[in-house]
Order: structure tokens, then C-alpha cells, then sequence
């Protein structure tokens, strides 16, 4: 996206609104009125969000799966680890969780760690690949849940979750994934995967931030309570721009998706053939994995990534360092950490990725950028 402002390469960390759902944002803020309402207006609030509901489970292809909306990615992967406080067999006190998950998950393995749960992370190689004989010897029928995401939000890494959610069924193991990253980007069958429960958010398909979804089978308990929303899965009236947001939103995505997956990988190839050609000092992250049609991870060895962020955003193109931010610290990202690179190399991790408005022109602009900042 190139605006008065620059160019956007950041569709990753969150996504510009659809023009088209800008376009009718003001028509639905006529559907005003509380959903729990009981006059007619309610009602009829009611009945578009379970239209809603109902609509967003068909287009995931996901028909016998129930949908909780919830504010964004982050609480809807919260709702899942509600799992744990289901009348559990006493035994099944183990937890699996992929090392490389959204922060917002990794936060579970300290906090279930105190609860006493026997908290293991399942490595992943060099590759960005989590380690599936870890799953197959460490998940057993002692191990309450596991969670692995579907394609990493740093280095867009594809996991075979397929393969994953089988052990699981087999060893009667909650199954959750997070799929926040994956509309638009790849050609994916979420039934296939067959997990337990999957979690959504439409800011990052072109919807308005502030609205997720959890698609699950079993219903969890909930986080916020004293209302009957959400069939008392969600107390808090529903956020109903957010809702039509996320439908149009997917709609919109997935109606182009096949199209938009082949223009944006050839973008990717470009953009990665010219980074390599500027220095033998760069490198692509999980270069022969399958990885999201947009997503390139790169390391510019020596060039701390702060640094070439601040220097891109001065120039007007606006890219990801990939970190954490803990406590008021900037920390390598745990990602690379987890992948086997050096404090030293993660530290020069700098993420790219690209969406509906990148075009071939804003690719040979960075390219250049970055070439001159180089030489520099
Ligand atoms: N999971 C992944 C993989 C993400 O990339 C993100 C956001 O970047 C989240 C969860 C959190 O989503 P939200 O920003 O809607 O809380």
C-alpha cells in the first residue's frame, strides 16, 4: 500500500481496512440496537449476528464447529486454555505448547506452570518447523492440551498440523490452533486440520480491529461473565461493526484469495531474489519451508533491526522488527531464539510482509532503499 504516507509492508501486524467495508461502515451503524434487546429492533440485531455467526462458519469451511465472538486474536486464544478448567481426568496434568506461539499463548506457560501443570515446549528446528517426533514421544494421555499455531506470524512458517492433530485425537488430547495469521495468505482447509478449536481476527483480514472469534466443538468456560451474550460465553453486548467487519472481511479475502496467494508470492520472489543479490550478508529465514504467500523474514547481518526499521520509517516504508517488547525491554524475538540463531543474528531479524495493496514498484523501492543504506 503506498499512501500520502509511504509504503506499508507491515499487513502482518495488522491490516488496512477493505475499502469496500469502509464504504458501508456508516449504512450498518443503523442496526443500532442490543442484540439481548426483546423489542423487534433487538431481535432483529440478534438474528444478523447469528446470520453472521452462521456465514462465517461456512466460509471457513467449519459447519459443525460453534463461533464465540470475542475482541481480538489474543482472548480468543485465552478462551481456548478455558479448556482446562473442564472436569478434567485428575491425571491429564501435562500441556504441550509450540515454542514459537503469539506471546499472548507462550503467557500460558508461566501461569500453568504455577498452577502445577507440567508445561513442555515443543521445539522447533532450523527450518521453522516444529518438531513432530517431540509431539509423537512427549503427548500421551496424561497431556490435557496442545497448541501450535498454523503459520508463524514472524518467518510465516506453514506447520503440518494435519499430522499433529492425529497424534492428539489418537491420545485424547485437546487440540488448539491458531490460525490469526493464515486468511488470505495460503490455500488451507481448516476441517482438515480437525482441531479442536481454532482462533480468529479480522484486523488482520481487512476487518476493524477489536474483533476475533474462537471456532471450537466443545463449549470452554468463560473469561468475562454476569451476562447472557454469546450464549453465556461472553458476557458484554456484542460488538456489531466488529462482526459485519469480520464477515465482509473474509468474504472479501477469500473471494480473492486464490488469485491474491500466486500475485503475492511472485512479489515474494522478487523481493527475496533482490535482498539476496544486495549483500552475501543477508539472509532469508526458513528460505525452503512452505511459508505464507506474504511473509519474508530476513536477517541483514550486522544491521541491528531497530536500527533499519527507524531508518525505513524515515524514508516512508514501513516494516516489522521481529521482537518482543517485555517489561519496557526489547528482547531478540523468540522466534529466531527458538530456531537455533544467535542473540546476535535474531537481533538483525526484520520481517516483511505484504498485502492486497503491495505492488511490484513498492518491492523495487525497498530494494533500493535498503541497497543505498547499505553501501553507506
Ligand atoms: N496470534 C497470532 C499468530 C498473531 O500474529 C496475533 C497478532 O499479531 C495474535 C494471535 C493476536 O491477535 P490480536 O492482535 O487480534 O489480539
Amino acid at each position: 500500500m503506498k499512501t500520502s504516507k509511504g509504503i506499508y509492508l507491515d499487513y502482518n501486524s495488522t491490516t488496512p481496512l477493505h475499502p469496500a467495508i469502509k464504504e458501508k461502515l456508516l449504512d450498518w451503524t443503523e442496526i443500532f440496537a442490543n442484540p439481548s434487546s426483546i423489542h423487534q429492533l433487538g431481535k432483529e440485531t440478534s438474528e444478523i449476528i447469528e446470520k453472521a455467526r452462521k456465514e462465517i462458519l461456512e466460509l471457513l469451511d467449519l459447519p459443525h464447529y460453534n463461533l464465540v465472538f470475542t475482541s481480538s486474536g489474543t482472548e480468543a486464544n485465552h478462551l481456548a486454555f478455558q479448556f482446562l478448567k473442564e472436569k478434567l481426568p485428575s491425571r491429564k496434568k501435562k500441556v504441550l505448547i509450540s515454542s514459537i506461539e503469539h506471546p499472548c499463548i507462550l503467557y500460558q506457560i508461566e501461569k500453568l506452570s504455577k498452577l502445577g501443570y507440567e508445561v513442555q515446549k515443543i521445539p522447533v528446528s532450523k527450518n521453522g518447523l516444529v518438531d513432530i517426533n517431540f509431539v509423537n514421544d512427549n503427548l500421551d494421555f496424561d497431556t490435557a492440551i496442545c497448541s501450535v499455531m498454523l503459520a508463524n506470524n514472524e518467518t510465516g512458517v506453514i506447520q503440518n498440523l494435519k499430522e499433529i492433530s492425529e497424534i492428539c485425537k489418537e491420545k485424547e488430547v485437546y487440540f488448539h490452533c491458531d490460525a490469526v495469521q493464515s486468511i488470505g495468505k495460503m490455500e488451507l482447509s481448516f476441517s482438515e486440520i480437525d482441531a479442536d478449536s481454532f482462533s480468529f481476527s479480522a484486523h488482520k483480514f481487512y476487518g476493524l480491529k477489536g474483533i476475533g472469534a474462537l471456532v471450537y466443538q466443545q463449549k470452554p468456560k468463560p473469561i468475562f461473565v454476569g451476562g447472557m451474550q454469546e450464549k453465556e460465553l461472553r458476557a458484554g453486548t456484542e460488538n456489531i461493526l466488529g462482526i459485519f467487519s469480520f464477515v465482509e472481511g473474509l468474504k472479501l479475502t477469500l473471494e480473492t484469495q486464490s488469485q491474491e496467494i500466486l500475485r503475492l508470492q511472485k512479489l515474494k520472489s522478487k523481493l527475496e531474489r533482490e535482498l539476496k543479490n544486495l549483500s552475501q550478508n543477508v539472509e532469508i529465514i526458513a528460505e525452503n519451508s512452505p511459508r505464507l504467500s506474504n511473509t519474508t523474514c530476513v536477517i541483514l547481518k550486522g544491521i541491528p533491526n531497530h536500527v533499519l526499521v527507524h531508518k525505513l520509517s524515515q524514508k516512508g516504508i514501513y516494516i516489522s522488527r521481529g521482537a518482543a517488547c517485555h517489561s519496557g525491554v526489547w528482547e531478540p524475538s523468540h522466534v529466531l531464539l527458538a530456531m537455533g540463531y544467535s542473540h546476535e543474528l535474531a537481533e538483525c531479524g526484520v520481517r516483511i510482509s505484504m498485502g492486497i495493496f503491495t505492488e511490484e514498484e513498492h518491492i523495487l523501492e525497498i530494494t533500493n532503499v535498503l541497497s543505498k543504506l547499505l553501501s553507506n
